[in-house]
């Protein structure tokens, strides 16, 4: 599967050309060598939503018109922007992301007037969901028109769009003709990007620019409702939850596999179905109660440092002082969990920076936003889950 990990090239300091165009621009953290077998020159801009720069916004937009590919920042994760209109751009974007063709993009847009020229129909349930939550972290799959190439929509007669409120990325997504197809930019597999260096770390050498907005608001990818079934159902859970969605529509379902690995059923997701968020470590998550949970991780801990295995843990900032690992990490309060998703992938990132071999994590509520941090965080362990008592 072009999923794999293993093309990731090890980071070198001889950088790439990383062009500052603004002021207090490039991180120094940026200063990147270029990924084998890539060719082009990946300019890196900085840009926050209160300092937006129309000039620099312009010319991201004109790399997107001219067929080349953007990162920008969102309120979810960073995205891969390519033009969503042009067969050529998304081609692309798979190419860049070493993503397999059959796992469609979200198409961005910065209007509620862009949505009619993309999709057959809008309706009655869609307006409701976009004037409830758009802009916002929420994706909806609609019926295509004839607009949008199946190269965008891996093949699919539905196509899943989204209105971001980064305001770097809705200006962004004008300034490219209104229409910006973008998965997660990130290379297929591995942890979705919650800050400029990671996308550089997966894609320098691979698009056209990144435009760096800092750190993102959520940390985990938009909740995607299916609204070509009879009734509405979430495709992926994120951060507008259940419960949010059925206050304006009643009823609504959910892909009975988000949760389980043994439903014996396909996601109705495409991407879905693929090993995803995972960290270079194996992962495994521990459940049961917590004193039980940090007396089994020690255990498990203490055996595999002694065979000289570097290993990690995911706790919260209740439980992280109990641990012997190599490497701890706190993914935040239990009393707020939403904290847990901004900080889940970029933990998992620093792990392999750390070159963890062996992770253990606790698990989480899935309640809420928890539901969406399990979701993520039961993909990247592989549906790997011990129980204890
Ligand atoms: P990403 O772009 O990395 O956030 O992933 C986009 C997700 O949206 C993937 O899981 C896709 O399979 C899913 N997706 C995109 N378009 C469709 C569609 N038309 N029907 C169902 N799922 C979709
Ligand atoms: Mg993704």
């Amino acid at each position: 599967m072009g999923d794999s990990t293993g093309d990731l090239t090890v980071l070198e300091q001889s950088a790439i050309a990383i062009i500052s165009t603004s002021d207090k621009c490039v991180c120094p953290d940026l200063q990147l060598s270029k990924n084998e077998g890539t060719d082009v020159n990946t300019k890196v801009i900085r840009m926050e939503e209160e300092r937006l720069d129309r000039r620099l916004l312009r010319e991201a937009g004109g790399i997107i018109k001219a067929g080349g590919l953007v990162a920008f920042p969102t309120e979810t994760v960073y995205g891969l922007g390519g033009d969503a209109l042009n067969p050529a751009s998304s081609r692309k974007i798979y190419a860049a992301k070493g993503r397999p063709s059959d796992n469609p993009l979200i198409v961005h847009i910065a209007d509620m007037e862009a949505l009619d020229a993309i999709v057959r129909e809008v309706p009655e349930n869609a307006r409701k969901l976009a004037e409830a939550f758009w802009p916002g972290p929420l994706t909806m799959i609609l019926y295509k028109s004839d607009r949008v190439p199946y190269e965008t929509t891996g093949g699919l007669d539905t196509v899943a769009v989204r209105m971001p409120v980064h305001k770097v990325a809705r200006e962004f997504i004008r300034e490219a003709g209104g229409y910006v197809a973008a998965p997660s930019a990130n290379r297929s597999g591995r942890p979705s990007p919650t800050v400029a260096k990671y996308v550089a770390e997966d894609l320098d050498g691979r698009i056209e620019m990144i435009i760096d907005g800092g750190d993102v608001e959520i940390g985990l990818e938009s909740t995607i409702v299916d609204l070509t079934v009879p009734e509405p159902m979430i495709l992926r859970p994120g951060y507008i939850t259940k419960e949010m969605l059925e206050e304006v529509l009643g009823g609504v379902e959910e892909d009975c596999t988000l949760m389980r690995a043994d439903s014996g059923q396909a996601p109705k997701a495409p991407g879905m179905k693929y090993r995803h968020y995972a960290p270079k470590g194996d992962l495994t998550i521990i459940t049961g109660d917590v004193a039980a949970v940090i007396e089994y991780i020690n255990e498990q801990l203490d055996k595999r440092r002694l065979a000289g295995i570097r290993t990690g843990v995911i706790g919260t900032d209740e439980t992280i002082g109990c641990y012997h690992a190599d490497v701890c990490k706190s993914a935040g309060s239990r009393a707020e969990e939403s904290t847990v998703a901004k900080e889940l992938y970029r933990i998992l990132r620093e792990f392999d920076d750390e070159a963890v071999e062996v992770i253990y994590s606790e698990a989480f509520d899935e309640s809420g936003i928890g539901q969406a941090v399990m979701n993520r965080l039961l993909k990247a362990a592989g549906h790997k889950v011990i129980a204890v008592k």
